[in-house]
């Protein structure tokens, strides 16, 4: 039995890159594997969030770390028809938006600093506020919104400092303040009695900015779990990783799928006899006479190498089990007597049995962090 190797096509244009360089970081990656976010179940997310906030809520999106991984630019631009605005971590995030044509006000996380805090002018970013240090910062004519603490303890303004900040907002009549937020720590968690807490506390204290501010609290977690109970949605929520089809949580949301597949194809075969081991460290051992096939993709690409001999694959549909240690750029499959052709389509993450939360479930982390750690160089392919 000889084994087979699929050979790659002799460089293309793709593999250039812009300098005539020959791009490594496009090569291999474009060649046999993709994702595919898919437009249509974005929509269908949309409409399940929106069916879970009060009427008229506005939508403000998070597409913090490019989009969880889904790509930053083609999801605002799909969801900017249908929202109010987007939040961002960086500054540096708004200003790609901004770039590429987005005009929805745009709400950065982080706090300004020195550095950073002529964008939020020059490309008409709103500010974070959760110290008078950051409104002594702002330019003349920048908007912002403050970051209020009741609870989460990272960036916003503890209770004791409001007063002061309060004080400071009425002397700084150049600037504009548009909002007041706070963000929940455990809204994951259906059972929590911290959303309540939170909540009453923000509801005392949102009362002392203007009321033509707008009001926001809710993530995904506090969005599916909690808005039919607590009055919660305000004027705006920031629906971050249910927009991609994942919950915030351990429990399933039946009215969410997930936009992206990982897809490759079967480039390499290999015969293995009952008892021999396969990859780094002998990890795993055929059962039986069989096959092992290849796919060009390893922890390189994201692929958690803590998901080796634990994770399956599809191929025209059936379910097969990786096997052996996950490496750098390869991972093996057990294909058993069948000899699946050289070429076929392999998924790694779909919307069916191959979720993203199956996997940071076997490797004790959360949806979010599996798709914002699937590599750049993994081209993003838009359908729907
Ligand atoms: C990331 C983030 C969100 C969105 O959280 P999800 O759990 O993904 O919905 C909302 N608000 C703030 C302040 C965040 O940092």
């Amino acid at each position: 039995m000889a084994s087979e190797y699929i050979e790659l096509p002799p460089d293309d244009s793709s593999t250039v890159n812009s300098n005539n360089q020959p791009s490594l970081m496009v090569d291999q990656a474009s060649l046999n594997q993709h994702i595919t976010i898919d437009f249509l179940t974005l929509d269908q997310n949309i409409e399940a969030i929106t069916n879970n906030v009060a009427p008229n809520t506005q939508l403000w999106p998070v597409i913090k770390d490019d989009a969880y991984g889904h790509g930053a630019i083609p999801i605002a631009k799909r969801l900017a028809p249908q929202v109010h605005g987007f939040c961002v971590v960086r500054p540096l995030e708004g200003v790609i938006l901004r770039e590429a044509g987005i005009r929805q006000p745009i709400l950065v996380f982080e706090p300004p600093n020195e550095r950073n805090i002529a964008v939020y002018t020059s490309h008409n970013l709103i500010a974070s506020v959760s110290h008078i240090r950051h409104l002594d910062l702002l330019e003349s004519g920048c908007s912002y919104h403050v970051n209020i603490d009741t609870g989460m303890k990272r960036l916003g303004a503890p209770i004791e400092e409001l007063p002061v900040l309060t004080q400071a907002i009425q002397k700084r009549k150049d600037i504009y303040g548009k909002g007041v937020y706070t963000h929940f720590y455990k809204a994951d968690d259906p059972g929590s009695t911290t959303v309540v807490e939170q909540l009453d506390l923000f509801q005392r204290l949102q009362s002392q900015f203007p009321t033509e501010w707008l009001r926001h609290t809710a993530n995904s977690g506090a969005i599916f779990h909690y808005a039919k109970q607590l009055p919660l949605s305000f004027d705006a929520v920031r629906p971050g990783v249910c927009l991609y089809g994942y919950s915030a949580g351990n429990q399933a949301i039946d009215s969410l799928s997930p936009l992206l597949s990982w897809q490759s194809r079967l480039v390499h075969h290999q015969p293995v006899k009952k008892g021999e081991s396969v990859s780094y460290g002998a990890r795993w051992r055929a059962p039986r006479d069989g096959w092992v096939g290849v796919i060009p993709v390893g922890y390189a690409h994201g692929l958690p190498r803590l998901l080796s001999n634990q994770m399956q694959l599809s191929i025209e549909g059936t379910l097969y089990e990786q096997v052996g240690s996950i490496t750098m750029d390869f991972t093996l499959i057990w294909l058993g007597e069948n000899k699946i052709p050289l070429g076929s389509p392999v998924f790694l993450l779909d919307a069916d049995q191959l979720r993203a939360n199956v996997w940071a479930e076997k490797t004790q982390t959360i949806a979010y962090e599996i798709t914002t750690r699937i590599s750049p160089k993994v081209p993003r392919e838009y359908v729907g």
